[in-house]
């Protein structure tokens, strides 16, 4: 939603939009500069005034993993952040580290993916729904970030399949591999790519399965928690093999 005021000779544009905090970094005596991802907009980046003085009225808005209605005023190209009703602040993530790194994950590949100017509809969803998902199983969130890694590589437009080997048709048994340039796994005998286990191979299925319930033969697919922590690494090492990303939350993440 959009609307002009008149304020001075600059005109104001208010955008009233759901958006997720990705990203928030302190300047000034009481300011945050924060990375906001937009269904509309993509990323959009907005200051806050005075966010950081105790009792501000949207402090609750600059803190991570915030899931709200925000309003911007737009002037001259900068966005201040003038009004906020949340959603969700996920807060339970607080209460447990290792959940709260696996929702870090979530925020940087967002961060990394969405760009400005460009609608990221699905991958706000995605996002969304993974950080509700990571509060509601603080225990092990391991599985509902493969689930996301995998969903938001495949929006980015990386393909990512576990079928039969797509280089020589068999059906896929023992060791397999996977092949950091076209996202499939294959047969040891093709070998295209590095060594992943049965247990990583099931993890995607299983997280392919629950993005798509049409997936072929998924039904049922579950994996061990360590084949989940190996796709973690592998979809790390995806990534980052077709971005260049350094990806550092998602790094220390999985080297825990
Ligand atoms: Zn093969």
């Amino acid at each position: 939603m959009t609307g002009f005021r008149a304020s001075g000779d600059l005109s104001v544009m208010d955008l009233k939009m759901d958006a997720l905090l990705l990203r928030a970094v302190d300047y000034g005596e009481n300011d945050r500069m924060v990375t906001l991802l937009t269904a509309e907009r993509g990323k959009i980046g907005a200051a806050m005034k005075g966010v950081r003085k105790a009792g501000a009225k949207l402090r609750f808005a600059s803190q991570p993993f915030c899931f709200a209605e925000y309003v911007l005023a737009e002037k001259g190209g900068r966005n201040t952040v003038t009004q906020a009703s949340l959603h969700d602040g996920f807060y339970d993530l607080r209460t447990n580290v290792g959940a709260y790194y696996a929702a870090a994950c979530v925020t940087e590949v967002c961060d990394l993916f969405a760009m400005e100017n460009m609608a990221a509809g699905p991958l706000l969803v995605c996002a969304v729904t993974a950080l509700g998902e990571i509060e509601q199983n603080l225990a092990a969130p391991d599985p509902a970030l493969v689930k996301f890694l995998a969903e938001a590589v495949m929006l980015a437009g990386y393909p990512l399949s576990a079928g039969d080997c797509p280089v020589c048709g068999k059906k896929l048994s023992g060791r397999r591999y996977f092949d950091l340039q076209t996202g499939a796994f294959n047969c040891s005998d093709c070998a295209v790519g590095v060594p992943a286990s049965p247990s990583t191979y099931d993890a995607i299925r299983s997280a392919l399965y629950s993005i798509d319930k049409t997936f072929p033969d998924g039904e049922g697919a579950h994996a061990e928690a360590d084949g989940y922590r190996r796709a973690l690494r592998l979809l790390r090492a995806y990534i980052a093999y077709q971005t260049d990303a350094a990806l550092p939350a998602l790094s220390q993440y999985v080297a825990l």
